[in-house]
């Protein structure tokens, strides 16, 4: 029986969809993360010699697809704590393996990472937003990290940062560590309880064996497990976009009217997964430019669906604490959220209506 099928994850599925997260900076899905740790959920993205599922990339991506469907924070948190388990998963450092995997499996240990400034983040900027120095025996941090998810509630951060010469490197720096200091997290437009704020780093040593990728240029496209916008980001679209349409399939049994824009919606919705399952398989007719053209349409089927319910929902969607309404600034995040340039321009082009909206 497949993993999604079983009754251990629908289960999870209902808990997740029942247990709404308040969606403020002072909140954060603990329950639904310790719930997916008991389902086994922390096991998805580990190797089999840490005790982990390994699972196959396709499998992976459905399993973040349908649980974004029931509760998006939750699962952007997870996806946030998985980018930091690729990054100690892929590392030859084993020393760091051993003091992380473990805890990471349990879900004992939360790690995040705060990578962005590396890939998207201030890149028209001409000073890296953190430099680092190498000594005789590692390194020193010095800056801003922009953006982590869930630093408050962390025990190590990765991140990295760029040398003098250009070259970048990541590592597993302790939040608790000196100079470390993770700020409040920032009032966001929605998803406020994933807790996403910057960290300061001043003068922060690190030294060899917190090393984890790198002295390299371009540590980010080094076998440390994708940059921004991979196919997680557009699975999570995908998944949040389900969860709009269930409610409004819901809404639709006490009013037909409504099915002339629901099912071209879902119909676009059961076409996206199925790309994304092509794609994660290799198989996707676009090939490697699969990967962007999928987030670019889950981009803008994403935002159509939210904008969609809350029409559909009138007066009532607006109002503040109702689903719909948090739907579309929660749809919002896809526009900024690890969204590579191109996505970024044809999305923009796709709001301007400058552009043919690309099938
Ligand atoms: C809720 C949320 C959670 C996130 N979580 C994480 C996380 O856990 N880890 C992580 O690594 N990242 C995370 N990110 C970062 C995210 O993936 C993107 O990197 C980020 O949204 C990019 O926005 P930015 O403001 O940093 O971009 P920037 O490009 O730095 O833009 C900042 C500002 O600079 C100006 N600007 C931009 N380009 C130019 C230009 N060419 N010339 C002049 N001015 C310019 C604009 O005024 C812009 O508003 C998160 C983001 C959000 C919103």
């Amino acid at each position: 029986m497949s993993l999604f099928a079983s009754e251990r994850f629908n289960l999870l599925l209902a808990n997740l969809q029942q247990q709404v997260c308040d969606d403020r900076t002072d909140a954060w899905p603990s329950d639904q993360l310790r719930a997916m740790a008991d389902a086994g959920v922390m096991s998805w993205d580990l190797p089999a010699e840490w005790g982990g599922l390994d699972l196959a990339s396709a499998d992976y991506l459905e399993g973040l697809r349908l649980l974004s469907s029931a509760c998006l924070v939750s699962t952007f948190v997870l996806t946030q704590r998985s980018a930091a388990v690729r990054r100690i998963v892929t590392t030859d450092n084993t020393a760091s393996k051993q003091q992380l995997l473990p805890g990471l499996l349990s879900g004992e240990i939360f790690a995040t990472v705060g990578i962005s400034h590396l890939t998207t983040s201030g890149q028209h900027l001409k000073t890296p937003l953190v430099q680092v120095a190498e000594t005789t025996d590692g390194f020193v941090f010095n800056g801003v990290v922009p953006w982590a998810t869930g630093a408050t509630q962390a025990d190590f951060l990765i991140t990295g940062g760029t040398l003098a010469d250009g070259r970048q490197l990541l590592a597993a720096i302790p939040t608790d560590g000196a100079g470390v200091s993770v700020q409040s997290p920032v009032e966001l437009m929605a998803l406020n309880a994933s807790q996403t704020g910057a960290v300061k780093l001043n003068r922060v040593v690190v030294s060899q064996k917190q090393l984890l990728h790198g002295p390299i240029e371009h540590v980010m496209q080094h076998g440390t497990g994708g940059g921004a916008g991979s196919l997680g980001t557009s699975a999570l679209a995908i998944g949040a976009t389900a969860g709009i349409l269930r409610h409004m399939a819901e809404e639709m049994q006490r009013r037909s009217d409504l099915r002339e824009f629901v099912a071209p919606l879902q119909a676009e919705c059961d076409q996206l997964t199925a790309d994304l399952r092509l794609a994660a398989t290799g198989e996707h007719a676009a090939g490697a430019a699969a990967v962007e053209q999928l987030r670019r349409q889950a981009n803008s089927l994403v935002l159509r669906s939210a904008q969609s319910w809350l029409a559909a929902t009138k007066g009532a969607g607006y109002v503040s604490g109702h689903p719909a309404e948090r739907a579309v600034r929660e749809s919002m995040f896809f526009l900024v959220w690890s969204c590579p340039q191109p996505v970024l321009v044809a999305n923009l082009r796709e709001l301007a209506c400058s552009g043919s909206i690309v099938p």
